[in-house]
């Protein structure tokens, strides 16, 4: 367990019990988009391993996602008495994701796309049959214009998951 997961974990235990009167386990998950998850009937509070990492340095927002997952406690969806709650302990809205310092945690699969004429390389979570073009290259070179010459080519699907897993 990382030290900004150890924090979440305590965060939440302490939020939980001090607002809620509720004793919460927590989990830790692989996911990229999905940041955070309660489940109320096992009291089961799970977080992005992805999302605490790229966030780890901004305790503020591992709040915000823990006081958000905790607010669950009392209501399932994002309703406006959901919304009330979440501000009266000082959050901006009803979702991390608005907030203007977070950090969204890149994904782990992607395509790799590359520009061959001045290298920069762009990840993209779905596979592209044909990705745009660099749109340096064509700023530089041709006047902002498309130029076939410097669409993008996918380099190879990447798992990063799977080349932890192997070592
Ligand atoms: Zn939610
Ligand atoms: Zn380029």
């Amino acid at each position: 367990m990382t030290e900004a997961e150890d924090y979440i974990e305590k965060f939440t235990k302490e939020f939980a019990k001090k607002e809620f009167d509720v004793d919460v386990n927590i989990e830790f998950m692989n996911t990229v988009s999905l940041w955070g998850q309660n489940n109320k009937a096992k009291s089961l509070i799970r977080y992005s391993k992805s999302f605490i990492e790229a966030n780890k340095d901004n305790k503020e927002v591992l709040d915000d996602l823990a006081i958000h997952e905790c607010c669950h406690i009392k209501y399932r969806n994002h309703g406006r008495d959901f919304k009330k709650l979440c501000q009266s302990f000082g959050l901006v809205s009803n979702h991390t994701a608005y907030r203007k310092d977070v950090k969204v945690p890149e994904p782990k699969k992607y395509y790799l796309y590359r520009c061959d004429s001045c290298g920069v390389e762009e990840k993209s979570m779905k596979y592209v049959n044909k990705k745009g073009a660099c749109s340096e290259c064509c700023n530089k070179y041709n006047n902002g214009e498309y130029d076939e010459k410097y669409r993008f080519k996918l380099v190879r699907y990447v798992d990063e998951n799977e080349k932890e897993n192997n070592m």
